[in-house]
């Protein structure tokens, strides 16, 4: 079904407005300037020193001074786009860059005969320019503020009233559709963020419990040895399955099997520390990683999960219905240095444990 143009404005509109979307909305767009500042900066200065060609041959009589103005500001505003500026923070280069571009403009065209005349749609296409030097209201308007104030007072100077308000009503118009024009970049952007987050959920997480999936998991855990290799730290791992989970889907139905996935996940997920990692690896079986975990909290983590799980309870057709996990339990030192080697070990102490009774934790 085509989707409903409106209805996907409105949602963008939506995302526009989370807090997260928009931190990384703003954090985006300030790297876009860093990247656009020395690119469109030295095009916009020449712009407007290009404008002095025009003023030539209307006005030659005071085109000289109208240059000299454009020149003053163009060279003072230019060193918000040079490299050297970057101790600045980009909205404040932005902001500066069209005070003194703006108002060249604007200053040229009120020393030149009838300028504000000729000048104005110069002066007005400059606003759209703002539409991407920021994606906020308050910004956008923070930023014309002066070269607006700097144009009402000059216009009512030089012409009389009447024409004076036709212009300005012009130049308002033109700042509402700059600021349609802001709103809109920033929906498109905001729909950018958002998808980009449920694509790269969908990558690592897996969809039935949400825990890591087995890609990002693996991932994660060569980087987890790694760094505690590299820091001398300890790392231990735990696998876990469920027991005789073959029985319960074939007693209760696979739909009751999934439950009892989902409750285990949550069960581990909520015990676990923020800096461990747990994913789902197979169909009922599942790995812990324990950075900064000794032997005996391992051993003792395990436990842990494993009591809770025991404790959990998922609805069935006949009542309420537990189920129970083995786990297996490896450490990384010399004998197992690597990944490969510690979820072999931690495979072959779960294996142990369904041995020796299940529901029970064995050490590698
Ligand atoms: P053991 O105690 O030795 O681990 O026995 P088990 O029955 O748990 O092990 P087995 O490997 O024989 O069975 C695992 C079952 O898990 C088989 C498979 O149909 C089921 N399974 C795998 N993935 C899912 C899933 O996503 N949902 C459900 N409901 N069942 C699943
Ligand atoms: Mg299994
Ligand atoms: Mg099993």
């Amino acid at each position: 079904m085509a989707a409903n143009p409106l209805a996907l404005g409105l949602r963008a509109v939506r995302f526009a407005a989370s807090d997260e979307i928009s931190q990384e909305l703003e954090s985006r767009h300030v790297r876009q300037l860093l990247y656009l500042l020395p690119v469109l900066g030295p095009l916009f200065s020449l712009a407007i020193l290009l404008f002095s060609a025009w003023d030539f041959w209307r006005d030659a009589g005071n085109a000289g001074a109208a240059l000299g103005i454009r020149g003053l500001l163009v060279a003072i505003g230019a060193f918000a786009w040079l490299p050297s500026s970057a101790f600045m923070a980009p909205l404040y280069r932005c902001g500066i860059l069209y005070l003194t571009h703006a108002s060249a403009l604007i200053i040229a065209e009120y020393v030149l005969q009838d300028g504000f005349l000729y000048g104005l749609s110069g002066i007005t296409s400059c606003v759209f320019v703002v539409a991407v030097m920021t994606l906020r209201l308050r910004d956008f308007l923070g930023i014309i503020a002066v070269p607006s104030a700097l144009l009402a007072v000059l216009t009512a100077a030089r012409m009389p009233w009447q024409d004076a308000v036709n212009q300005l009503m012009l130049y308002f118009f033109a700042i509402a559709v700059a600021l349609m024009l802001m709103y809109v970049i920033r929906s498109f952007a905001a729909q950018t963020v958002e998808l980009e987050g449920q694509l790269l959920k969908s990558a690592r997480r897996d969809s039935l419990t949400g825990a890591f999936n087995r890609g990002y998991l693996f991932e994660l855990a060569e980087r987890a040895v790694a760094l505690a290799r590299r820091h001398g730290r300890p790392l231990a791992v735990a696998m876990l399955d469920i027991d005789h989970f073959k029985c319960i889907n074939d007693c209760h139905g696979h739909a009751v099997g999934d439950s009892v996935i989902v409750s285990l996940a949550e069960v581990c997920m909520r015990e676990l520390r923020a800096i461990d990692h747990f994913g789902r690896i197979g169909g009922e079986e599942f790995v812990c990683i324990m950075p900064e975990t000794d032997q005996a909290e391992a051993l003792q983590c395990a436990e842990r999960l494993r009591s809770c799980i025991e404790k959990a309870r998922v609805d069935g057709a006949d009542g309420a219905i537990c189920w129970t996990v083995s786990i297996g339990v490896a450490m990384l030192d010399k004998q197992r240095p690597d990944w490969k080697s510690l979820l072999h070990a931690a495979d072959c102490a779960l294996y142990r444990a369904k041995h020796e009774g299940r529901n029970r934790v064995e050490l590698a």
